[in-house]
């Protein structure tokens, strides 16, 4: 780390990669940011994910209510160096190399003050309008929302601790016991990410299941034990092949859907166990058919799962500096900050799990 102590803030470039509508993108040198409080640092930006909620901005300009209406910097999955600490940050010195925690909480609602702040309604998140994200070059961030890579851990894999914060969150929604079977619908990168969770809390069965093929393959090397391509069959014949494969005749005692599709969800509740859990972490449709009586007649535990929250953050560096997850297998590929259009095209493809963008100011 012998180019730690010479970074200067003021030789860096702020280029940013920027959404102005939809499938309308440039790169452009921005203002640089600068420490807004004393409990504040400044990062330089190594490495970038690219998250499907950035791609869906890129395609419809909007998800939900949460609409595109002036350009807005791309990004949310980030890794970087600190340049700048504020007078009153104690636990950051510059050099030091930090995962982003890209959201930001009021902490005075009753949700921040309840250790919520996920779902704090004033939440400041990256990438998400109106506010700018991470595929830029310096971000001043609250010192507290910056997670310390141990040695261990490279900025590459750094920058896959969103992601993996998004996975410990769901698996903590699903309260797993050591020796218990959980079936994981969709292999994308969280319900990837997921499995490994469920297999790090102890879970002897974890089940994979996706329509395709070679997400499926990925996932059998990379934590499940079990894994079922859905077929096009009832919700009921899926689930029963499901059980049947994974040797769980009662069902599942924890179901997580990081897929989003209606009949991924409709074979969840047929492939939970009476008394189960079965927790929604994937985001699709916002309405869609559900099996209520399935729910109603197996006392199911149902749990919603939203971004990540206090701790989350600090499982996932742990996760991934004790060797549990092994993220490093996930990244697809690293490009220059000038091929991001071109990354974001082929996450759109679907030919990549996951393509990690560097930072304008990484040679
Ligand atoms: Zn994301
Ligand atoms: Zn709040």
């Amino acid at each position: 780390m012998a180019t730690q102590t010479t970074i200067n803030k003021d030789e860096l470039s702020n280029l940013s990669f920027i959404l102005n509508k939809v499938n309308d993108v440039t790169f452009e040198e921005r203002p640089k940011p600068s420490i807004q409080s004393p409990h504040d640092v400044l990062v330089a930006v190594n490495y970038t994910g690219i998250c499907g909620s950035d791609v869906h901005y890129l395609t419809h300009g909007a998800i939900g209510h949460f609409v595109v209406k002036e350009p807005m910097v791309l990004g949310h999955e980030s890794a970087g160096t600190v340049v700048e600490v504020g007078a009153e940050v104690t636990d950051l010195k510059v050099g030091d190399r930090v995962a982003l925690e890209p959201g930001y909480g009021c902490r005075r609602c009753g949700n921040c003050r309840a250790g919520k702040y996920n779902l704090c309604p004033k939440m400041i998140f990256a990438a998400t309008p109106p506010y700018h994200g991470t595929l830029t070059g310096l971000w001043a961030a609250p010192a507290d929302y910056c997670y310390k890579l141990p040695d261990s851990v490279s900025l590459q894999e750094g920058a896959m601790i969103e992601p993996l914060a998004v996975a410990v969150h769901i698996v903590k929604q699903a309260t797993i016991k050591p020796g218990q079977s959980v079936v994981v619908m969709g292999a994308g990168p969280v319900g990837l990410l997921c499995a490994a969770v469920a297999k790090s809390y102890g879970a002897s069965k974890v089940v994979s299941v996706d329509i395709i093929q070679s997400k499926l393959d990925v996932a059998r090397e990379f934590a499940a034990t079990h894994t079922y391509v859905s077929q096009r069959i009832s919700p009921e014949d899926n689930a029963k092949a499901i059980l049947e494969l994974a040797g769980i005749p009662n069902g599942a005692d924890a179901v997580i859907d990081a897929s989003g599709a209606e009949p991924s969800i409709q074979t969840s509740l047929h492939v939970v166990r009476t008394g189960g859990t079965y927790v929604q972490g994937g985001m699709g449709k916002s309405d869609i058919t559900f099996p209520i009586m399935a729910l109603c007649l197996k006392e199911v535990t149902a749990r919603g799962s939203f971004r990540y929250g206090p701790g989350d953050y600090e499982l996932a560096v742990e996760l991934v500096a004790s060797g549990k997850v092994d993220v490093k297998r996930l990244i697809s590929e690293v490009v220059d900050f000038k091929q991001a259009e071109q990354a974001f095209n082929k996450v759109k493809e679907g030919q990549v799990i996951k393509v990690l963008i560097a930072g304008p100011n990484e040679k």
